[in-house]
């Protein structure tokens, strides 16, 4: 490689690693496997050791990569929350024992899982949990103490009333709280997330703390960052310390004073993967001692007293033994592979997707192929391709006729899936139906996926319309559901009818709306009998309303089928307005940006009374912003309003308008800009 390739290569490399790093860090959503990117990075970390004449001075090889979202305020981690050098090889592990000896003088290590999850630092006062924080790039990180207070591992309170301390740890999803997870995302044909990892992550960074409180997270802890009022000489004393104070600490932590005995200990860990219900991408080796630590010291983005060795996605051959077809809420069928069982990075699988005929011909496969099937960490089992084909086997085809219903199916336009049409097709009716009943969309409590196959399996319900037929007699007759529990059902299919129409419209399973697109939905068309007569232009207009969205919306209610559904749950008494009616009209054509802080109001009521009396919430300010609200630590929208002289108003200010004062003496009517 001469110069100039090494310069390209430097360039492209770290372009790609940052990419990377951001669906990873930033949107929880990485494309690609661990084990891949590691690899990346160190090739990067080669080629700029060779030509360091080429490396980027912020490279992702030299600083935690991470954002920090301004959803949450920044806190500044005093000592930095840095992070580890992966090693991938044994020669590695005792090239590092060489570095320390070198260095200090009998080191004694300490070997830990390295749990998969996110970084998170924990203030303590007076021995009471104050604050909690994300890594961030390391220097600042982001406040989610209210998210963290739902993790019930945490203690809110330790053992001794300590004057201070930071801790740190990771906090994870469980396998079985994932898999839960992701069977709803399922059901509602959400975008799933990846790993735990991601799931974890996605969770704790959500501005509404009762997500993260549904999603059951946990944390182990593994580190002292700051303490006040004792002194702690080494790692295992420290862990010791922590577990005594309430702290769920690393779940095995043993000292070694060899290499031979840290790499039998790795060994021991990533065999053991199966026994922990977490997910665990390696093994950590640290120095025991702090004063050796110092001695080591570290660079700026890892100590150089520690390492984490990553374990390699493990690959195992099976047998493939089927493909079953699984028919979704919107009809689409989706092969997946049964195979023989194996053992992969510490759990038994058994079934992996295998997306779509396209990915099947791909990889030419046939049922009794032996097939590569990959799991690195928590990641979701995957086909990685056919090792030998069974002979006389013939690539597996989709069937043209939905194995629920034996409906034709169709492939529609140039979209991969295959889809059964049949609108009264049953497993659409039994995904139909919990998506319906479940608690983002209807909300009835007790009417989950068991109940509602018990009621369609006794012909109780062809319909969503039917639930609210049902009687207390038809429900106490079904098995498993005791007398009090079926008058709990009915009460919650009673309360589901006052629900406003937004929740009706994601409860509809309409095709690609989901439950911000039935708020906007319910809030420009107030009435349901409204979007019967609504236009794919008129749906088209509002904000975040593709054309694609348009035409899903005017497909579904010009269907006979929705207009008798919709007359039957009319009947039932179900609502089909939306609460969120205007109710005045003074604000009508003027559109706002709130942004900042307010000293009464959250953004969010603010922007119910807005649109109570008829005006447009946006999020994003433009020559057409009528108004924006500004309050404290209001950023970038109040600087570009200022830019574009749109008049900006306090919280005062826009009462004042609420309360009948003429919006125009402050801005002109949208329409005319
Ligand atoms: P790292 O995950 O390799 O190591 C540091 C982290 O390990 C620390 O933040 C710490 O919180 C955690 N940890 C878990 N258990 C620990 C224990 N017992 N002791 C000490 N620390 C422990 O490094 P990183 O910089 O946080 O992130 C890199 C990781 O993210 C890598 O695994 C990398 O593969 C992954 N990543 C993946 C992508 C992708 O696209 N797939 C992109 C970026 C990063």
């Amino acid at each position: 490689m001469d110069e100039t390739q090494a310069k390209q290569k430097i360039d492209q490399l770290t372009e790609l690693v940052l990419y990377h790093s951001r669906r990873y860090y930033d949107q929880d959503a990485p494309e690609i496997e661990d084990y891949e990117y590691d690899r990346l990075l160190h090739q990067l970390m080669d080629l700029e050791e060779a030509y360091p004449q080429f490396a980027h001075p912020d490279s992702p090889t030299k600083r935690v990569v991470g954002q920090v979202k301004n959803t949450f305020a920044p806190v500044e981690h005093k000592v930095q929350m840095g992070s580890l050098q992966d090693v991938f090889s044994p020669e590695e592990v005792f090239a590092f024992h060489e570095r320390v000896q070198e260095q200090v003088a009998d080191p004694v290590y300490v070997v830990e899982p390295k749990i998969d999850g996110l970084s998170v630092s924990l203030e303590y006062r007076d021995g009471v949990f104050v604050r909690g924080s994300t890594r961030g790039d390391g220097f600042i990180g982001e406040d989610v103490t209210l998210n963290l207070k739902t993790v019930k591992s945490i203690p809110q309170k330790l053992k001794d009333p300590i004057a201070f301390l930071e801790v740190r740890g990771e906090v994870y999803m469980s396998e079985q709280n994932f898999q839960k997870l992701t069977a709803e995302q399922e059901i509602r044909e959400e975008k799933l997330f990846k790993n735990p990892r991601n799931a974890a992550a996605g969770s704790l960074r959500q501005k509404d703390p009762s997500v993260a409180a549904r999603r059951n997270l946990d944390i182990f802890v593994f580190n002292v960052q700051q303490i006040e009022g004792k002194s702690l000489s080494g790692h295992k004393e420290s862990l010791d310390f922590l577990k005594d104070q309430g702290f769920p600490v690393s779940p095995s932590y043993r000292q070694v004073s060899s290499a031979e005995e840290m790499m039998a200990e790795i060994r021991r860990i990533g065999e053991n993967r199966e026994t922990y219900a977490f997910g665990i991408d390696g093994a950590v080796v640290k120095v025991d001692d702090f004063s050796q630590r110092e001695q080591l010291g570290s660079t700026a983005k890892y100590p150089k007293w520690a390492i984490a060795y990553k374990y390699p996605p493990e690959e195992k051959p099976t047998v493939l033994l089927d493909i079953q077809i699984n028919v979704g809420r919107t009809g689409v069928l989706t092969p997946t592979a049964v195979f023989e069982p194996i053992s992969l990075a510490g759990t038994t699988v058994s079934r992996a997707v295998l997306h779509n005929q396209a990915f099947i011909d791909e990889k030419q496969i046939a049922v009794g192929d032996t097939i590569l099937v990959r799991k690195a960490g928590d990641i979701i089992p995957e086909v990685i391709g056919v090792v030998s084909h069974a002979p006389g086997k013939k690539v597996y085809q989709i069937p043209d006729v939905c194995p629920a219903c034996g409906s034709p199916v169709f492939f529609e336009g140039d979209q991969a899936a295959k889809r059964c049409q049949n609108s009264d097709c049953p497993a659409q009716l039994l995904r139909n139906l919990i998506h319906f009943a479940s608690r983002d969309a209807m909300d009835i409590e007790g009417m989950g996926p068991s109940i509602v196959e018990n009621l369609v399996a006794a012909g109780l319900v062809k319909s969503p319309a039917d639930l609210y037929d049902i009687t207390l007699e038809e429900v106490s007759a079904l098995d498993r559901l005791a007398q009090k529990s079926g008058a709990n059902l009915l009460a919650s299919i009673e309360k589901s009818k006052q629900n406003d129409l937004s929740r009706l419209l994601f409860a509809l399973g309409i095709r690609g709306i989901g439950q911000k697109a039935a708020k906007l939905l319910a809030a420009r068309f107030p009435d349901i009998e409204m979007l019967f007569s609504a236009s794919e232009e008129e749906i088209s207009q509002i904000d975040g309303f593709g054309g694609i969205m348009a035409q899903a919306v005017v497909e579904y209610f010009s269907l006979d089928t929705t207009r008798h559904l919709v007359e039957r749950l009319k009947k039932a008494g179900v609502n089909t307005c939306s609460q969120a009616l205007p109710t005045g009209d003074r604000l009508a054509g003027f559109t706002f940006v709130l942004t900042g802080t307010l000293p009464n109001l959250t953004r969010s009521e603010a922007g119910g009374l807005i649109e109570k009396q008829g005006g447009k919430v946006s999020s994003s300010v433009s020559r057409k912003t009528s108004y924006v609200v500004a309050g404290e630590e209001a950023g970038s929208k109040l600087a570009k309003a200022q830019n574009l002289g749109i008049p900006i108003l306090d919280e005062a200010a826009l009462l004042a308008l609420l309360d009948g004062e003429n919006p125009a003496a402050h801005a002109e009517k949208e329409s005319s800009f």
